[in-house]
């Protein structure tokens, strides 16, 4: 892996702990997406897009540290230095220039690229329900490219809980057959590692955090995943265990109506099912997160979202 003088410590405590709130120093920041530089030249990033509303390229563009997120724009902009690589809608390409980029990344970087998956993948009548782009006059499903781009990659990332489980497009009644990567990868029996970062989208950080870990530190060893191939790092604790309306959990306190004071438990809560960093982690900036603005966890970052937390306000 690529040299660089960020200890393993200081990149722990700036992935589990809240950023806002750290010491650490514009240097800090400028150290690491330097790192990130020299380690995606030598392992690019090709970024496919699925079953997906966007909202995870979306989320993880607005992370809060410009520096990093230039790297990962400068992965997919055109004429840069480094590799040309692939994703649908930030690339310049269209048509059969983006098809064509998509086989040229992976014939040049075979076997060193980190392969990232945004959205569910239809698998129903041979996947023609989703498909990007043609060749030979014929639609190429979407599928097919996570065949060819799964195959060959060194590990393999998921962005937001469609790409990581099924998430909304597998949601009942399914008629696309829709599946996340890791079923994908079973019925194709592929290998290749792959790193759930669920979430309706995944938060900014979770996704450079596990991008900068691989990359800085390699892959994590099994005992770093929790069941669902998370990072523990930033879901080992339910959204529950550090919730704000605790103490109105403990006193009985419970709202009965949006607005209202308490637990949103009666409201339908499922932070105490949910394993997520938000209550410390925060959203949009570290502004605000979902139960501090008075809305309960919808369990976004769980396998069986939506389905399995549905109705969604009603108490489980
Ligand atoms: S609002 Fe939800 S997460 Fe917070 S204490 Fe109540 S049930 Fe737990
Ligand atoms: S609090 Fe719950 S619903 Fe909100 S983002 Fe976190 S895991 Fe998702």
């Amino acid at each position: 892996m690529t040299r660089h003088d960020i200890s393993r410590r200081d990149f722990i405590r700036w992935a589990v702990a809240v950023p806002a709130s750290l010491s650490f120093t514009e240097g800090f920041f400028g150290k690491l997406s330097a790192a990130l530089q020299d380690a995606v030249k030598e392992y690019p990033i090709i970024w496919l897009q699925a079953s997906t509303c966007s909202g995870c390229s979306v989320s993880v563009i607005n992370t809060i540290h410009p520096s990093i997120k230039n790297v990962i724009l400068e992965q997919v902009l055109p004429g840069n230095k480094l590799t040309l690589n692939y994703h649908g809608t930030l690339m310049a390409a269209t048509g059969r220039l983006s098809v064509q980029a998509a086989r040229d990344a992976v014939a040049k970087h075979k076997g060193k690229y980190v392969f990232v998956m945004e959205g569910a993948i239809p698998t129903k009548e041979k996947g023609v329900y989703g498909c990007i782009g043609e060749e030979n006059d014929k639609p190429i499903s979407m599928l097919e490219w996570v065949e060819f781009f799964g195959k060959d990659a060194m590990a393999a990332l998921t962005v937001g809980t469609c790409a990581a489980y099924g998430g909304f497009p597998a949601g009942e009644p399914n008629p696309s057959g829709s599946i996340g990567l890791t079923e994908a990868f079973n019925m194709l029996k592929f290998s290749t590692p792959i790193i759930n970062i669920p979430g309706c989208p995944c938060h900014p950080d979770w996704f450079i955090g596990t991008v900068a870990k691989i990359l800085l530190y390699g892959m994590p060893k099994p005992k770093e995943l929790d069941e669902y191939g998370r990072l523990k790092l930033f879901f080992n604790r339910s959204v529950h265990s550090r919730c704000i309306n605790r103490d109105y959990l403990d006193d009985g306190i419970f709202a009965s109506k949006f607005g209202e004071e308490g637990c949103l438990l009666e409201l339908g809560c499922k932070g105490p099912f949910t394993y997520a960093d938000c209550p410390i982690r925060l959203w949009n900036g570290s502004v605000n997160w979902c139960i501090n603005a008075g809305a309960p966890c919808i369990g976004c970052t769980e396998k069986g979202f939506p389905d399995a937390h549905s109705p969604i306000y009603q108490r489980r």
